[in-house]
């Protein structure tokens, strides 16, 4: 994006599986636009809460200041119209909405940079990741090293039982896998195992607390 003029907006996605630098990526472009004393605004979802609830903290400890949000129509209701670059992390919390938010600021004129998670825990697209790198000018994929073998990482690998969606985490419970080591099916496997063991009102609860 060298030449930009008159004020036009655009939309920069960041994915890749967890651990790959997208949290890193997205300060170092948000700390770059603050030394070219640009406005800056940043966001994330407040479901994402594992570091700090008024930072994006990198796991190799980088941080940025940012807004708390609960659903994507708040960036429109928080943003100042002086903002000239938006950052958002963990984008695919945010759901669907956040395609139409995004194509917004975007059409207002704001340099809008998402990060997040482009497959789930079963190697799936996640939505709304895989509809934000069809619409946007500039797209940025990034792998991690495969904590099995060494070789790059395209795959979260959940190691805890859990089927849900969403299971947020801190240590010890995803890494990063390469193609070959990931196992979409130990997720699975792992709470049937657990589940068989366990009477209705365990299960019930172990799924409450999200383990
Ligand atoms: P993401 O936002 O994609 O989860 P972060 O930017 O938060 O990634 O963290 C990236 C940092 O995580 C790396 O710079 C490195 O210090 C650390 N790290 C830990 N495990 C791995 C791994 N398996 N592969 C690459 N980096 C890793
Ligand atoms: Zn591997």
């Amino acid at each position: 994006m060298d030449i930009v003029k008159h004020n036009m907006g655009w939309i920069e996605v960041i994915v890749g599986p967890m651990f790959s630098g997208k949290s890193e990526e997205l300060i170092r472009r948000l700390r770059r636009a603050e030394i070219a004393r640009q406005r800056v605004q940043i966001f994330k979802p407040a479901i994402d809460e594992r570091y700090s609830a008024t930072e994006i903290v990198s796991h190799s400890g980088l941080g940025i200041r940012s807004d708390n949000i609960s659903k994507a129509s708040e960036i429109l209701e928080k943003i100042d119209p002086r903002t000239e670059v938006i950052g958002i992390d963990e984008g695919q919390f945010l759901g669907e909405p956040l395609v139409e938010e995004a194509t917004k600021l975007a059409n207002m004129g704001k340099r809008v940079i998402i990060a997040g998670l482009d497959t789930d825990y079963l190697g799936r697209p996640f939505v709304p990741m895989p509809t934000l790198l069809a619409i946007a000018e500039e797209i940025t994929k990034l792998l991690a090293i495969c904590m099995r073998c060494g070789n790059p990482a395209v795959h979260t690998q959940r190691l805890v039982a859990s089927e849900d969606l969403i299971v947020v985490g801190a240590g010890g419970m995803y890494e990063a896998r390469c193609r070959r080591c990931f196992d979409a099916n130990l997720a699975h496997e792992k709470s049937m195992q657990s589940e068989s063991k366990q009477t209705p009102a365990q299960r019930l609860a172990a799924r409450s607390t999200g383990s």
